[in-house]
């Protein structure tokens, strides 16, 4: 695919990656700003030369490292010397074991979230995005750029404000209040698109083959194969923090697919590099009633996704065509694993469920996650056997809104005691 490299490839130095290889054909590219395989239109991921042979001293060196996602930073597209830069430091964040949640669904092998609201801006973007800041600089832009369902978008423009990079990014116009500050604060510009999020990302690839776009790195898009490695340092954490062990099971959300596609190259280059004991572990995926197109693929027995135009509270997950969603059925089917949905009502149960018995206060994507755990408890899909690990990736305060009808005070009173008595609450 013809897309301007600032660049030329032979500079390139991102440490342990070689090249770009298309994940449909395996035909081999040099590292660039491409993401389209020229043969065969497939999507194009990131080949590597990992450190293989000593896998005692690659896990001393990554325990010594910082803690962030780049105590990784060998397994990672990434130049050597990256926690120096200026950069958000994302990553490591806390796995909570989620015993009090275990007890009230039946959980008796072990259940933790791992809790990505803990990120600089507060959802598991910021790992993304941090790796393709990285592309951007070797490929020498200017200006950073991204199609959003909100976070990306904070996480983009937090991100062009550290590395001293103009921003400019694309969400659908009605997310909620709290995504749309959050994305426009830190002084980049925000443009809000009258239609879905597909018509956003149809827009964004429009705009990289225009001259208004020159220069411009869009990190999921023209960036992507670089940002979706982001995403196996949720893999990589999960296993370092259960002590280098793989979780028997995991419920990862679905918006493209891309983080629960990377949550498996992940696990198994871990296998690989002999970090982790090879066992098998089963990968399930999360997604609201109202964009089921992969869940729906699944219970169909379909290999290819039908596109829908999403209509849920969990926005962040609103991608009607996932790109991911054909490797998210293979991973699934492969791993022993399933692709489940729920509806709102039960996103904000579970939203509140996860508050009330661990003191998380998840988004709706959280909510999708453990509400679709407790529904795949109770169809007998999810062994509660078995250690569990469910993701949330985002933080209950970007989206109030869904939340907010249904909890408040539980009294308002005149500031004396009587009036508290007469509340019941003594
Ligand atoms: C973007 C996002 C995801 C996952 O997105 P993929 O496109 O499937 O990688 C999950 N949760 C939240 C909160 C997100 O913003």
């Amino acid at each position: 695919m013809a897309v301007q490299t600032v660049a030329s490839s032979t500079d390139i130095s991102l440490g342990p990656a070689v090249a770009l290889s298309c994940r449909e054909c395996g035909e081999r590219f040099p590292l660039g700003p491409v993401f389209a395989c020229e043969m065969c239109f497939g999507p194009l991921e990131i080949a590597y030369d990992l450190p293989t042979g000593d896998p005692e001293g690659l896990r001393k060196r990554i325990e010594a490292g910082p803690n962030s996602i780049w105590r990784y930073a060998p397994l990672l597209p990434v130049p050597a010397d990256v926690a120096d830069k200026p950069n958000m430091n994302p990553g490591f964040t806390r796995l909570v074991k989620a015993d009090r949640l275990a007890r009230e669904l039946g959980v008796t092998g072990g259940l933790y979230v791992k809790d990505d609201s803990g990120n600089p801006t507060h959802s598991f973007k910021d790992r993304v995005v941090a790796i393709a800041v990285e592309a951007a600089r070797a490929f020498g832009f200017t200006t950073l750029s991204c199609s959003s369902t909100g976070n990306l978008a904070g996480a983009v423009g937090a991100a062009a404000a550290r590395a001293g990079l103009r921003s400019c990014v694309f969400i659908p116009h009605d997310l909620e209040q709290g995504k749309v500050v959050m994305a426009a604060v830190y002084g980049g510009d925000l443009v809000g698109i009258e239609g879905t999020y597909d018509d956003v990302n149809r827009f964004c690839s429009e705009l990289i083959g225009d001259p208004a776009g020159e220069g411009w790195g869009f990190v999921n898009v023209n960036l992507r194969p670089y940002y979706a490695e982001g995403s196996k340092t949720l893999a990589y954490e999960i296993c370092e923090q259960l002590g280098w062990r793989l979780p028997d099971q995991l419920v990862v959300p679905i918006a493209s697919g891309s983080q629960l596609t990377k949550i498996d190259k992940g696990l198994r280059e871990l296998i690989e590099l002999g970090l982790v004991e090879d066992r098998p572990y089963r990968i399930f995926g999360a997604q609201a009633e109202g964009c089921s197109p992969v869940s729906r693929a699944f219970k169909e027995g379909h290999d290819v996704v039908r596109p829908v135009r999403p209509d849920t509270i969990a926005k962040s997950l609103a991608i009607g065509n996932p790109a991911d969603g054909p490797y998210v059925l293979d991973i699934a089917r492969r791993t022993g694993g399933a692709v489940e949905d729920v509806d709102d009502a039960r996103i904000v149960e579970a939203i509140k469920l996860l508050a009330r018995t661990e003191g998380v206060f998840a988004e709706t994507a959280g909510g999708v996650t453990v509400g679709v755990t407790k529904k795949l408890i109770e169809d007998g899909v999810l062994d509660p056997s078995l250690t569990t690990v469910v993701l949330n990736t985002g933080d209950g305060l970007k989206t109030l809104d869904a939340v907010a009808p249904t909890t408040g005070p539980s009294a308002i009173i005149r500031p004396n005691l009587d009036s508290f008595r007469e509340a019941g609450l003594a």
